[in-house]
């Protein structure tokens, strides 16, 4: 990834949240596309499976309305978004039996409010740190995302 900004009136666009990609990905209702698998709608946000599972159970969790900051939701919504994380990390701890969960709500190349859900396993390559996976890729064939994506729904109760 090239370390530079995007030009400043793109970025702005973004936080605005005009032609955002993931506005435009909630909107399509698609289940399975390039950056990985719905797995559920929950309150205030919607869960997907990443194609790149490199640490295995690794998510996304994408809020359903465009805020570039947590703090940018009502009261109400940031508890239901907060809830939505735990419900997943539950799940996905129920699933992978991780040594660690981590969290990233970091939204640097792309504004719009999301977590990093990565189950962390002992033994990995980022000990004592988080770990980047735009450094290491694992991808998996649609039936073993598949299968996974029906077990972690299962955990979600
Ligand atoms: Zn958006």
């Amino acid at each position: 990834m090239a370390l530079a900004w995007m030009p400043p009136e793109k970025w702005d666009a973004l936080i605005r949240g005009e032609d955002c990609p993931m506005c435009v990905e909630l909107a399509s209702g698609e289940q399975v596309n390039q950056f990985g698998y719905t797995i559920a709608q929950l309150e205030m946000s919607v869960l997907r499976l990443s194609v790149n599972q490199f640490s295995p159970g690794y998510c996304v969790l994408i809020c359903k309305q465009h805020v570039p900051e947590p703090y940018h939701l009502s009261p109400a919504d940031r508890n239901r978004f907060f809830e939505d994380m735990m419900r997943a990390a539950n799940a996905l701890e129920q699933v992978y039996h991780p040594a660690k969960m981590n969290f990233q709500i970091l939204g640097n190349a792309l504004p719009h409010l999301h977590c990093h859900i990565t189950p962390r396993y002992y033994g990995d390559p980022a000990p004592g740190m988080p770990l980047n996976l735009a450094e290491y890729d694992k991808r998996l064939s649609p039936d073993v995302y598949q299968k996974q994506v029906v077990a972690i729904r299962a955990e979600l109760g």
